[in-house]
């Protein structure tokens, strides 16, 4: 099963990646998780990566398809996986139709969490994530059992560089200029399936759930 996730930046594309990759075992492929393991290692993709990401733009579009394309020519994606914040333009989308289309496959769902721009900035201000795992919380919806500390490793929450309230704003007018055409572009494949991303987590996924099976 072959998943993308379409939704703001904010919108909980992770937060529900996680928990479909976790049911269906099949991986989470997150090209911004890929950026920010790179911008820790210090190399140079991270180095280029972050001078896009620190102003709220998108990395260009050659070396993210790269990056993306090498990710899921790996092994544990052969049976499928669920690609969170890609693709996030036109011809992103276009690149991986493509090579979709040379192995005779395609995308099975891409599933839009839709939660409106009023909702996002207190979405992006409250997260807290661990740079250990990758675990995901907000401070208030979906807080860690102790305040700044990873459930899942221990390790010390931190804030996303990004997560800023000046840079959320210009992605999230990046996103209405650059990532919701695609929207559209599923749609017209007939895998589009919208639901509703202002309700509970747990609620959220269970919508996506009653899609997938
Ligand atoms: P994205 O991957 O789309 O950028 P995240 O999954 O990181 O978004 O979620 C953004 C923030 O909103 C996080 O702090 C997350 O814990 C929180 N969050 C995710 N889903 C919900 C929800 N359904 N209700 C409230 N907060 C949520
Ligand atoms: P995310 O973790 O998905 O919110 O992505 C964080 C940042 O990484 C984005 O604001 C972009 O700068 C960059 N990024 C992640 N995925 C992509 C992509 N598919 N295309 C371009 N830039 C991306």
């Amino acid at each position: 099963m072959k998943i993308v996730m379409l939704g703001a930046p904010g919108a909980g594309k992770g937060t529900q990646a996680k928990m479909i990759a976790a049911k269906y075992d099949i991986p989470h492929v997150s090209t911004g998780d890929i950026f920010r393991a790179n911008i820790k290692n210090g190399t140079e993709l991270g180095k280029e990566a972050k001078s896009y990401m620190d102003k709220g733009a998108l990395v260009p579009d050659e070396l993210t398809v790269r990056i993306l394309l090498d990710r899921v020519a790996q092994d544990d994606c052969a049976k499928g996986y669920v690609l969170d914040g890609f693709p996030r333009t036109i011809p992103q989308a276009e690149v991986l139709d493509a090579e979709l289309i040379k192995l005779n496959d395609k995308i099975d769902f891409a599933i839009n969490v839709d939660v409106p721009d009023e909702n996002i900035v207190r979405r992006m201000s409250g997260r807290r994530s661990c740079p250990s795992c990758g675990a995901t919380y907000h401070i208030v919806h979906i807080p860690p059992k102790q305040e700044g500390v990873c459930d899942k490793c221990g390790a010390a929450l931190v804030q996303r560089d990004d997560d800023k309230e000046e840079t959320v704003k210009n992605r999230l007018k990046v996103y209405h200029e650059q990532t919701q055409p695609l929207i559209d572009f599923y749609e017209k494949k007939g895998v589009l399936k919208n639901v509703d991303g202002t309700v509970d987590s747990e609620e959220v996924f269970a919508a996506i759930v009653n899609i997938l099976d």
